[in-house]
């Protein structure tokens, strides 16, 4: 089978980082940030930034400026440094790499700081290729869409993808793949089941309990 895995959220816990960029930035504009605990709730919620700003003690209207100020930090080698693996998914990988074919899939504005971060979690050898492409503002499924059908005819019945998000679903499902929604990412329960996906797991170290022949 073909595993097309995302990395942020499945394989890594971005809980840290993001909070240390919101964190950063909120105080820069002369906000107070919220507790990591608050600030994480609200943001797997998919709570508007607005409303995440106010929240902060900033006025909606700096929505702008915080976007682009966020942009320009979470890639940088300061915050990817607070990324942690996932409990488990070294040794998930190790598994299905032996196996399956994995492609990782995500959606990284920088391939080569992509490339340093992957080397220095040592996941670089576990896959067959590294998928990366800037996610478009809108339909930010159709890049993870065109960046899978670059490689050729995926076959749908053997395709899985396995993501934290409504985009790596979205995107499973336009190329009918079998979708597997991990819940130890950015999003709640209550948004990924309202994706459908084909299966909804705790961790990806369920995929082999879950998912026949894997
Ligand atoms: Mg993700």
């Amino acid at each position: 089978m073909t595993f097309f895995i995302d990395l942020d959220g499945p394989l890594l816990d971005v809980s840290d980082k993001y909070h240390r960029v919101y964190k950063a930035v909120v105080e820069e504009l002369g906000g107070v940030a919220l507790p990591k605990e608050t600030y994480w709730k609200l943001k797997r919620q998919k709570t508007d930034l607005a409303v995440i700003l106010e929240h902060s003690g900033l006025p909606s209207s700096t929505g702008a400026v915080y976007k682009t100020a966020r942009l320009e930090r979470i890639e940088t080698p300061q915050f990817l440094h607070y990324d942690r693996l996932q409990p488990g998914a070294v040794k998930t990988l190790s598994k299905l790499c032996g196996k399956h074919d994995l492609f990782l899939v995500t959606l990284r504005a920088f391939a080569k700081v992509l490339g340093h971060e992957l080397e220095r979690l040592r996941l670089t050898p576990f896959f067959r290729e590294i998928l990366s492409a800037p996610g478009a503002p809108q339909k930010r499924h159709m890049t993870k869409v065109a960046l899978i059908r670059s490689l050729g005819d995926v076959s749908s019945d053997e395709g899985i993808i396995v993501g934290d998000t409504e985009t790596d679903i979205a995107a499973g499902k336009e190329l009918s793949l079998t979708t597997v929604a991990v819940l130890d990412g950015i999003r709640t329960r209550q948004i990924l089941e309202g994706c459908r996906p084909d299966y909804m797991l705790e961790t990806i170290a369920d995929l082999f309990r879950h998912l026949p022949d894997v």
